[in-house]
């Protein structure tokens, strides 16, 4: 358990020596950190509770404390972030995490501006295991993109940032608009408009990936709008297709998949565990298991 003494920062800085800056939310720093004990390295999310008035500082430290409590449940598997260590005081929680050399799918992805179908598939696979694990716990992720898909010495997956994440009661629906603008799936889109929404579920999270997928095979999101209002329009409508000739020279079973999972109806989406079935998952054009 996290200790609850004001001595929590103090405890923080006596094991690990901070090192450079990873990555910065609005009340979130993530530093690449060095446990003083191991030499080995670490990243820590710091939030600073300071700042924001009592009311604000308290929501914030319960979303934290919800977002640990959830890490914990999906711990353990091989694609999900691990959490080494906590520590909490009064102004400061110090997420301590496995740290991932090659840190965002997104900058990755920026840096090759695309991904073959080989590769692709490779990360992909391991996303969708680890949303699978995710929901077989009932959690809903909520915030799936390639800003959270850490990638790890070996380039495998790492899924991080459960800070939209929430527990799903049986029949449970949500109603809350979160997550990001080009992710967000119709359903949730449509549950702030419509009167007679019956909210939005798990399903939020394959959306997502299926977004994911298109943007790894090409280099651009399938919704795309300089103009958000028509970005969010198109989202809602299903409004996307597999332009030339950026798609010209991929196969058919990746755009099959993708065909099956940004279906604007979420019960007649594919689920995780299905898209895990799909054909172009089970084509073994590669020998190893290694990302090269
Ligand atoms: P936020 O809720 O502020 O988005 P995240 O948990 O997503 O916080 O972390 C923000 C960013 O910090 C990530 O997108 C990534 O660039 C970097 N980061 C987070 N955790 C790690 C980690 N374990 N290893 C390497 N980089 C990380
Ligand atoms: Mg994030």
């Amino acid at each position: 358990d996290p200790l609850p003494d004001k001595a929590a920062a103090k405890e923080f800085y006596a094991r690990y020596e901070p090192k450079e800056v990873l990555g910065k939310g609005v009340s979130s720093t993530v530093r690449k950190c060095i446990e003083k004990e191991s030499g080995k390295e670490f990243a820590a999310k710091i939030i600073d509770l300071t700042g924001a008035d009592a009311r604000e500082s308290e929501t914030l430290r319960e979303a934290t404390l919800r977002e640990i409590e959830i890490l914990r449940i999906v711990a353990g598997h091989p694609y999900i972030i691990e959490l080494h260590d906590v520590f909490e005081s009064d102004t400061f929680i110090f997420l301590v995490f496995e740290l991932c050399k090659n840190g965002e799918l997104f900058d990755y992805l920026t840096s090759v501006v695309t991904l073959s179908e080989k590769k692709t598939k490779y990360i992909m696979r391991q996303l969708l295991d680890a949303l699978e694990y995710v929901h077989s716990k009932h959690i809903v992720h909520r915030d799936v993109k390639p800003e959270n898909v850490l990638l790890d010495d070996n380039f495998n997956v790492k899924l991080t940032d459960f800070g939209f994440a929430r527990v799903l009661q049986p029949g449970e629906r949500l109603y809350e608009l979160c997550g990001t603008p080009g992710y967000l799936a119709p359903e949730l889109l449509k549950c702030n408009i419509s009167e007679s929404s019956l909210g939005y579920g798990m399903e939020v999270d394959i959306w997502a990936c299926g977004v994911i997928m298109y943007t790894l095979l090409v280099g651009c999101p399938p919704f795309w709008h300089r103009k958000q209002m028509i970005m969010l329009r198109n989202i809602m409508e299903g409004k996307y297709s597999f332009t030339s000739p950026e798609w010209d020279d991929i196969t058919d079973s990746p755009k099959d998949l993708i065909h099956r999972i940004l279906v604007t109806d979420p019960e007649r989406r594919i689920t995780v565990r299905e898209a895990l079935h799909h054909p172009f998952f089970q084509i073994m054009h590669y020998q190893g298991k290694k990302f090269d």
